[in-house]
């Protein structure tokens, strides 16, 4: 039997009301316990972690501790969109190992997208799933000339069509018809999921095999061959840190992540006329190529749901449950959306909420285990965590097991990045990137010129 509920789960987000599930805790840790892996965060990270475990070696006891409840992070508020998108450019993976390696990473990534999706059938979790890759439009020449440059960049890289391709205005208009469209970019490498019901599925997943999932349970510290909980502490030789955007609530690792919220609305299921002017047919997920990233995607129940980033970095790295509402940026994002689509100038929104991701200060994600610790991370992802955390799992997986694969050779693994500043200067460098990422894009949008302060601020943030 579950504890009772310290707060009604399905009204954090559209996914977590339809997810097909009470969404009711598990029981909390009731004392000191050993195990042979402790992961402490029940979001995608913590869940691949565990189930790639369990499937590898089902012998081993492995214990996932989690503040709230599976799902209740990230994983559980997403767009929705499962990339090959990583959070570093391919010239800095090389720049810190060789071409092939960030190639490798790529290909990686690219599998991963095909891995979630046959994880997820194999596990029996429909988790709404279209492969439709993803459309970005350019309405701007800026615009025009970046997705031109992205098709370049990934040509000198050997990418092919097959890959990415541009998209003159009238093929972008045949899979997202928004206005202003001078082209777009496409790649077949997204598909479009239901987080909630993927991250559930996960957790049950997990605990079907054996894994020990306490839910309410907030680890305090981690420590070589021990986590720290309030109702007890769990002993193991290997702890695997997957709390992402929480990071800062483990003691001494407040400045290692920093939580960056970005907020999202969902409409109403909206008519097949209504898509047949829009079209996203084969559930695309979209985006444009402006600065300060948007993000959308179709519903399997045929919602638009429409995401970006424009909340403001909170002093001290704090998260707090008012933060995951900001009027402000819902007000900018439904006008963004009326923008690209006047036809849903009179749809209603439904849903409303936010989420905080975690970044790093070199902006790369990273996955490793120390072996003269048996402390293990994986996490920073920014925005790209949805298939990225597949690849830390199987790796993690990889890396507590002692085996030498080609996942355990990949550049981002054992990356360190330091540590975010002190405040107040983590404040203003974030706040100011941000603030000057939407002035460049209204800049842009005014002018029809490219906007310089995006690049002149860019060294700060990322
Ligand atoms: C609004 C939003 C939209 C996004 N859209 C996309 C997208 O479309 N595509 C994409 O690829 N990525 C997207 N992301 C990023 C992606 O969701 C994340 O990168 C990914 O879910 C991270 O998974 P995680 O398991 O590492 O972290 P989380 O899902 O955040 O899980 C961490 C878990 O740890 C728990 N926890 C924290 N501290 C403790 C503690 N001290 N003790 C115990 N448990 C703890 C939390 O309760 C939480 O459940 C988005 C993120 C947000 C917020």
């Amino acid at each position: 039997m579950g504890c009772p509920l310290s707060r009604d789960f399905r009204t954090l987000s559209l996914w977590h009301e339809t997810t097909p599930d009470a969404w009711t805790p598990r029981p909390a840790l009731p004392g000191d316990r050993e195990a042979d892996v402790a992961i402490v965060g029940a979001g995608f990270t913590g869940l691949w972690t565990a189930l790639y475990l369990a499937r590898a070696d089902p012998s081993l006891r492995i214990a996932v501790l989690e503040a709230e409840t599976a799902g209740f992070g990230a994983s559980g508020r997403n767009g929705g969109w499962c990339s090959a998108l990583f959070p570093s450019s391919l010239e800095s993976l090389a720049k810190r190992s060789s071409r092939a390696d960030a190639l490798a990473l790529h290909a990686a990534m690219r599998h991963s997208v095909d891995e979630v999706m046959e994880a997820a059938a194999a596990e029996d979790i429909d988790a709404h799933i279209a492969k439709g890759g993803t459309v970005s439009l350019a309405r701007t020449d800026p615009q025009l000339a970046r997705a031109r440059s992205e098709v370049d960049h990934a040509r000198r890289w050997g990418r092919g069509e097959d890959e990415l391709r541009l998209l003159d205005a009238h093929e972008a208009s045949a899979v997202l018809a928004g206005t202003h469209l001078r082209g777009a970019t496409y790649t077949p490498d997204c598909a479009a999921i239901h987080p909630g019901r993927l991250v559930r599925g996960l957790a049950d997943a997990v605990v079907r095999r054996g894994v020990a999932l306490y839910e309410q349970t907030p680890a305090t510290a981690i420590a070589p061959g021990r986590v720290v909980t309030r109702n007890g502490t769990v002993r193991a030789e290997r702890v695997i840190r997957a709390t992402e955007g929480y990071t800062r609530t483990l003691d001494g690792q407040r400045r290692r992540l920093v939580p960056v919220y970005s907020l999202i609305i969902a409409t109403e299921p909206l008519p097949e006329a209504v898509w047949e002017q829009i079209g996203l047919r084969r559930r695309e997920t979209f985006s444009d190529h402006r600065h300060l990233i948007i993000y959308g995607q179709r519903t399997a129940d045929d919602r638009l749901v429409f995401g970006g980033r424009g909340a403001p970095y909170h002093f001290g790295s704090r998260i707090r449950p008012a933060y995951d509402r900001d009027e402000g940026v819902f007000a900018l994002l439904h006008s963004a959306l009326i923008d690209l689509f006047p036809v849903l100038r009179d749809v209603t929104v439904t849903h409303a909420w936010g989420g905080a991701l975690g970044i790093a200060r070199d902006w790369t994600a990273s996955v490793g285990l120390d072996p003269t610790t048996g402390l293990g991370w994986a996490g920073g992802y920014v925005g790209d965590g949805v298939s990225t955390t597949n690849l830390a799992g199987r790796t993690l997986a990889d890396l507590v097991l002692g085996r030498d694969t080609e996942l355990t050779r990949l550049p981002w693994v054992g990356h360190h990045s330091r540590s975010w500043e002190p405040e107040p200067l983590r404040w203003l460098g974030i706040n100011v990137g941000l603030h000057a990422m939407a002035w460049a894009d209204r800049e842009e949008a005014r002018t029809g010129r490219e906007s310089r302060i995006a690049k002149l601020v860019s060294p700060l943030i990322g």
